[in-house]
């Protein structure tokens, strides 16, 4: 399968018409907000696309790209947005409207198992087995063409699992309870962002 990748430098061209429904994945150069910054922003628009965009590390201008994340009309999808949003909070400094998790959708929805990772949904949903070998590589240079490949992976089955995991919440009438969990994101970023990493409702 030819994915259609387009690597941008610093920020997304002017101009570019992207769809209202997108999914959005990052790559950082660590795990650690504080020490390691953000380096990637993939969006795809679910027809097999992946824009790569290369932040300038310097200033983190990008003003399209920021543009359409802030953009309350814009559908989001992430896997695991609550490490992707730490980031994005930290180094671009905006606050992301319109967001869907499907890692929180899948734990809600796919409560016969306990993996959810994005491999794992990619396997049941779409068939197919993708590496992530690649997950802990090094994102702040020159990007190989596997890099790139990697990096789109991660973006273009999420319509996919998306539209699947939410049928199943439908089917099981955990809808409402998913979209009341995920407006609780933002404070999560923020308590991750002040340090407060356990669950603060936990005994
Ligand atoms: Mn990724």
């Amino acid at each position: 399968m030819n994915i259609d990748i387009k690597l941008h430098i610093d920020d997304l061209p002017d101009h570019l018409v992207i769809s209202d429904n997108i999914a959005v994945d990052c790559e950082f150069m660590g795990l650690n907000v504080e020490r390691d910054p953000l380096c990637l922003v993939q969006i795809s628009t679910g027809k097999n696309d992946a824009h790569i965009i290369k932040l300038n590390r310097d200033t983190y201008e990008a003003t399209n790209l920021k543009k359409v994340l802030k953009n309350k009309e814009i559908n989001k999808i992430f896997h695991y947005a609550r490490a992707d949003l730490q980031f994005i909070k930290k180094y671009l400094k905006i606050d992301v409207e319109n967001i869907n998790c499907t890692k929180v959708m899948s734990k809600l929805a796919r409560s016969y198992s306990d993996k959810h990772g994005l491999k794992d949904l990619i396997k049941e949903f779409t068939g197919n087995d993708i590496s992530k070998n690649l997950q802990s590589s090094d994102f702040g240079g020159e990007l190989s063409d596997k890099q790139l490949q990697y990096c789109a992976k991660d973006v273009i089955y999420l319509h996919k699992i998306y539209d699947c995991l939410n049928k199943i919440l439908i089917r099981e009438k955990r809808e409402k309870l998913y979209q009341n969990a995920i407006k609780f994101i933002h404070s999560r970023v923020e308590l991750d962002l002040a340090s407060f990493t356990s669950d603060i409702w936990s005994h």
